[in-house]
């Protein structure tokens, strides 16, 4: 039986290179995204094309019935056996001062309760030799001073969510991990309001570049694979050396 994985945020960035790496490594996708049906289809067809299986259905992973609607999906595909907690968001760069409540409140709900959410429904139905890849950030450990502190602290708790379920599931043959990227060359940054982020930021990147979606793409491949099965609960940084 082939592999099924949900992925949250597929539509873009590194989520889609993580789905196009999955389906090549024969993995049947739910692609979960929110609102930008037309990128969500690209990818939808990408999938296709290596022969998989797979489902786009957009969701807002900070809404509870939404999430459920994005595993019941899965359910029709076959046992589920791998997560990409991936769908996040950042809001506007700036001084902490500035920082909204909505602002804040958006960080929390999509990157900690959203993951939480997805984290829930997954192992509900997972069985011996699944496993979770959580996407958390080199900002929970950096605290991006200057620039999102709330959302190097939602990504902070990302960390300690994925040693608690890895040790929680354990027992069960499920392993959880954790990629923390540094600066990627995604759509994330015009969001925030800073699109030419990953050229400006090269200097300061020990690599001496930004990355790519696919460098975190192929992090996330191996944590989901047999390769690791004796890796959980690590958080394993992608991010030029920063
Ligand atoms: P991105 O290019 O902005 O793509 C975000 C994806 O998430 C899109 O598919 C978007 O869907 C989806 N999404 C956003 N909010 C959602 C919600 N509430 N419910 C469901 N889907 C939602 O982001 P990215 O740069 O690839 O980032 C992916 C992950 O990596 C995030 O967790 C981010 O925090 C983390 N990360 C990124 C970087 C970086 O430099 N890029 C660095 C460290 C960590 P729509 O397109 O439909 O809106």
């Amino acid at each position: 039986m082939n592999p099924v994985t949900v992925i949250t945020g597929a539509g873009r960035g590194i989520g889609a290179a993580t789905a196009r790496r999955l389906a090549t490594a024969g993995h049947d996708l739910v692609l979960g995204y929110r609102s930008d049906h037309a990128a969500a289809a690209t990818v939808l067809a990408d999938v296709h094309a290596t022969g998989r299986r797979a489902v786009a259905i957009a969701a807002d992973t900070g809404d509870p019935d939404q999430v459920q609607r994005l595993f019941t999906a899965a359910d029709d595909l076959g046992p589920l056996t791998g997560l990409v907690n991936n769908a996040g968001v950042t809001s506007p760069i700036g001084p902490f001062t500035d920082l909204t409540v909505t602002d804040l409140r958006r960080v929390v709900d999509v990157n900690l309760i959203g993951y939480v959410l997805c984290a829930q429904q997954a192992v509900r139905r997972m069985r011996d030799g699944a496993a979770i890849v959580n996407v958390s950030s080199a900002a929970a450990t950096l605290g991006s001073p200057g620039e999102y502190i709330h959302y190097a602290a939602a990504k902070a708790a990302t960390d300690t969510l994925t040693v608690g379920l890895a040790k929680e599931f354990a027992p069960h043959g499920i392993r959880v991990n954790a990629v923390a990227p540094g600066i990627i060359r995604t759509d994330i940054h015009a969001v925030s309001g800073v699109p030419d982020r990953p050229d400006t930021a090269a200097g300061r990147i020990p690599l001496g570049r930004a990355g790519e979606p696919d460098e975190v793409a192929a992090a996330i491949a191996w944590l989901l694979s047999p390769e690791a099965s004796y890796t959980t609960g690590a958080v394993l940084r992608t991010a030029g050396g920063l």
